[in-house]
């Protein structure tokens, strides 16, 4: 069984608490048995590599992911197979992200750690902020780059498709969407069931260290990629 959980912030994400070190993250996940888990920084991902290379010390796989504000600002986690991939996509939102400093004090820091849980700096730039870019222009940009797309929190009254676009469109190309845990246990989803067509999943959408292996999700197949959960998700049929 491979037991995961796709949404996951550091002390990257300005709303996240600033001990959520590389560290302090994959051992707690493997703790709780977690052994595949991404990195899910708003329109950012500085401390993935940092993370991975934690993560092989104690035997848990970090995909390369982000949770990227569309310009309609919804939020949707992204993932790739590899840093090249994560990187390349980064220098595009990046390049569509409005150019302003963050306002610690306003906001919070953004915090860059090393795989020893070193701080090694600060990400001066404004990255709560929806990028110049629509949902659907993401999807398949990200789909063009080999990633995987996920709309984050699909029924979230702040940064969801329901709440930003009042509705789930299902000829879109989504991989998948997720509800928050709280809806997954409420409403008894399980994985394989549909949701508007689209596989569902759910993450802890952890912002502060104590969340790290509160919740995950299990799926047979030993599947190391984002991609691969959700083909294993998808064969469980409905
Ligand atoms: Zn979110
Ligand atoms: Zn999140």
């Amino acid at each position: 069984m491979t037991r995961f959980d796709l949404h996951i912030h550091s002390a990257l994400s300005a709303c996240a608490e600033n001990s959520l070190s590389p560290g302090r993250i994959v051992e707690r996940a493997a703790r709780a048995g977690i052994s595949v888990l991404a990195l899910t920084d708003h329109n950012a991902s500085a401390n993935v590599a940092p993370t991975m290379a934690a993560g092989q010390r104690c035997g848990v796989g970090v995909i390369p992911g982000l949770e990227v504000m569309t310009r309609e600002e919804v939020h949707v986690l992204v993932f790739f197979d590899d840093l090249a991939a994560l990187a390349d996509w980064q220098t595009r939102v990046d390049a569509a992200l409005p150019a302003a400093p963050n306002r610690p004090e306003v906001f919070g820091e953004q915090i860059l750690y090393d795989a020893a849980d070193g701080i090694v700096g600060v990400d001066e730039r404004l990255r709560q902020v929806g990028i110049g870019m629509g949902i659907d222009a993401l999807a398949d940009e990200v789909h063009a780059r080999g990633g995987v797309v996920i709309p984050a929190h699909v029924f979230r009254c702040r940064h969801s498709l329901s709440s930003q676009l009042g509705f789930i469109d299902p000829g879109a190309v989504y991989d998948a969407l997720e509800v928050t845990t709280a809806e997954w246990r409420r409403d008894g989803y399980r994985l394989g069931q549909r949701l508007c067509g689209f596989p569902v999943l759910s993450g802890s959408d952890t912002h502060f260290l104590e969340d790290v292996g509160r919740s995950w999700l299990e799926v047979g197949a030993s599947a190391p990629t984002a991609g691969a959960l959700i083909a294993a998700i998808r064969s469980l049929g409905g």
